[in-house]
C-alpha cells in the first residue's frame, strides 16, 4: 500500500502539509502554516489534519513558513520524531521558527487586551517559544545527493530547487510489493526559477512515476531574472539624486539578501551612489549570516566573490542595525539612504516606522520588490492609494511608489511548464495553486503534453498511488 494524503496546500498557497502511508511507515512532508481569515486559519492549524502521534518521521521541503511554520503545533502535542532537511535548511529554520512563535504570542496577547475589556474568555497562541524550541533539536540534516533512509524503507535524495537557500526537491523511493522496483515519486512543492541571483537552477528530477508540483504562477509570466538588477538601480537612482530615501519593504528571507547582492554588484560596478545602506531588521542580519555560512549552497559564480571579499552579501557599507535607537537614527536623518527593512508587504516589522515618517516626503520612493496580498499597505500603496492607515493614524501618500515584477523565487507558468515536460512523470499532481491558476497549468499540459495523466487534487484527497501506477 502506497497512500498518499493530500491534507493541505493544495488548491491555496499556504499550509502545505502531505503524509504517505506506507503500510509500515507514516511520513509527514511539509508541516506549513496555513494563513487565511483568523477563524479558518486557527481550525487548521490547531487541528493540523491528522494525528502527529501517528508520524514516523517528517521530511522538509524549506524554510519558509507556508511549509515549516507549524510544526511547532505538532511538538506542542508531544510530538518528537526526527525532521531531515539540508544543512542550510536546518540553520534557518530555528530562526524562521522562533520569530513565528513570537508574533503567535504577540497576536494572542493584542487580541486578550481586547477581549479582556470586554470580559471574554482569553485565547491561546497557536503555539508558544517553547514550542517552537522543542522542534529544534528533531532537526536532522543532509546535503543535496546525500541518500537518506527513512522508515518504512523509503529512501529520499533532496536535489536544489533553486528557489531559497537550501531549498529541495525529493526524490523518493517506495518500496512495493512482489518484488517489483520501488515506485519513485518526486515533490516540488516549491519550484524556483532558472537565472536566479546566488541560487543555483532547479534540478531535474527524471522520470518519476509521480510528480507532485507546485502551480503558484500557473497561469502568470514574470518579467525574466535577468532584469532585476538594472530594474532595481533605475528604481533606486531618482529619489538618491534628489535627497531623498529609497524604501524597499523586504521579506527577510532571500529577497532581502538577493538586494543586497544586486545593490553590492551595482556598486562594484560604479552604478550606485556611495550612500549608506541600511538593513533594519534583525531577523534579515541573522539570515544573511546564514548565507555567509553556508557558500556551497550558492550558485558557483559568485566563488570569485567568495575568494575577493571572503562574504558574497555582506560589505563594510551595509549597516545591518540592531536597536531600536539605531533605527530612530535613520528615520531622523534627512541624508539619502537606501533602507530595506521587514516585512515585504508592510504589515509588520520596522518598515512601518520608516514609512510613518517617510511616506510624506516627496523626494522618497517606496519600491515594493514582492507580492503583495490583497488588504495589506503594501497592495494599497501598490494601488496608487493616494491615503493609508499606518499605526491607526492617516497619512497622505505624496512618496512615489514603484513596483518592480523581475523578483520572484517562483517558476512562472513557461519555467513550470519546462519542469515537468522535462520530467516525464507518468502522472502529475497540480498542488500549491489558486484553482484558476492549478486550471490553467492543467490545461497547457493537456494539451501540449497530450497527457490526461493531471490531477487537481483538494484538500482531504487519498490517493492509493501503488494502484495508480500499477
Ligand atoms: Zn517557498
Amino acid at each position: 500500500m502506497i497512500q498518499w494524503s493530500f491534507i493541505g496546500g493544495t488548491s491555496e498557497v499556504t499550509g502545505s502539509r502531505h503524509l504517505l502511508d506506507t503500510g509500515e511507515a507514516k511520513l509527514l512532508f511539509d508541516c506549513g502554516l496555513y494563513q487565511g481569515t483568523r477563524k479558518e486559519a486557527d481550525e487548521f492549524n490547531a487541528s493540523l489534519g491528522f494525528d502527529p502521534a501517528d508520524v514516523d518521521e517528517m521530511v522538509l521541503s524549506h524554510a519558509h513558513i507556508d511549509h515549516c511554520g507549524n510544526i511547532p503545533s505538532m511538538t506542542r502535542k508531544g510530538w518528537r520524531g526526527p525532521i531531515h532537511m539540508t544543512k542550510a535548511t536546518g540553520d534557518l529554520v530555528p530562526i524562521m521558527l522562533r520569530d513565528s512563535a513570537r508574533i503567535q504570542e504577540a497576536d494572542a496577547a493584542y487580541l486578550n487586551q481586547k477581549t479582556s475589556r470586554r470580559g471574554l474568555p482569553q485565547v491561546q497562541p497557536l503555539y508558544t517559544t517553547k514550542d517552537a524550541e522543542a522542534a529544534i533539536p528533531l532537526i536532522q540534516t543532509h546535503h543535496y545527493y546525500q541518500p537518506v533512509p527513512l522508515a518504512g524503507g523509503v529512501e529520499l535524495i533532496h536535489v536544489d530547487a533553486g528557489h531559497v537557500l537550501g531549498a529541495g526537491l525529493a526524490s523518493l523511493d517506495i518500496p512495493r510489493s512482489g518484488g517489483r522496483p520501488p515506485l519513485r515519486v518526486a515533490l516540488a512543492f516549491d519550484l524556483g526559477r532558472y537565472n536566479l541571483p546566488l541560487l543555483n537552477d532547479p534540478v531535474q528530477i527524471e522520470d518519476p512515476d509521480i510528480l507532485i508540483v507546485e502551480s503558484t504562477y500557473g497561469n502568470r509570466l514574470h518579467a525574466p531574472a535577468a532584469n532585476a538588477r538594472a530594474d532595481l538601480r533605475d528604481a533606486i537612482l531618482p529619489p538618491l539624486e534628489r535627497g531623498g530615501k529609497a524604501l524597499i519593504p523586504c521579506f527577510a528571507f532571500e529577497r532581502t539578501q538577493e538586494i543586497l547582492f544586486h545593490l553590492a554588484a551595482l556598486r562594484d560596478a560604479g552604478e550606485l551612489p556611495r550612500v549608506p545602506v541600511y538593513v533594519d531588521s534583525p531577523m534579515a542580519a541573522a539570515i544573511t549570516q546564514v548565507f555567509e555560512h553556508n557558500h556551497a549552497y550558492l550558485d558557483p559564480d559568485t566563488r570569485d566573490l567568495q575568494e575577493k571579499h571572503g562574504q558574497v552579501i555582506t560589505r563594510d557599507w551595509i549597516t545591518f542595525t540592531e536597536s531600536i535607537d539605531e533605527s530612530k537614527a535613520i528615520t531622523a536623518s534627512g541624508h539619502p539612504a537606501i533602507v530595506l527593512a521587514a516585512s515585504g508587504m508592510c504589515e509588520n516589522g520596522r518598515i512601518r516606522h520608516h514609512l510613518k515618517h517617510g511616506i510624506e516626503n516627496p523626494r522618497n520612493r517606496i519600491i515594493l520588490v514582492g507580492y503583495q496580498a490583497i488588504n495589506t499597505l503594501g497592495r494599497r500603496l501598490q494601488n496608487d492609494e493616494k491615503q493609508v492607515y499606518i499605526f491607526g493614524d492617516l497619512f497622505q501618500v505624496k512618496a512615489e511608489v514603484m513596483s518592480l515584477h523581475a523578483f520572484s523565487a517562483h517558476a512562472d507558468k513557461l519555467e513550470l511548464f519546462r519542469y515537468i515536460r522535462k520530467a516525464h512523470a507518468k502522472h502529475i499532481f497540480l498542488v500549491h495553486g489558486e484553482q484558476e491558476s492549478r486550471e490553467a497549468l492543467a490545461q497547457m499540459l493537456k494539451t501540449n503534453l497530450h497527457s490526461d495523466h493531471v490531477y487537481l487534487p483538494n484538500n482531504g484527497d487519498v490517493v492509493d498511488f501503488e494502484a495508480l501506477v500499477s
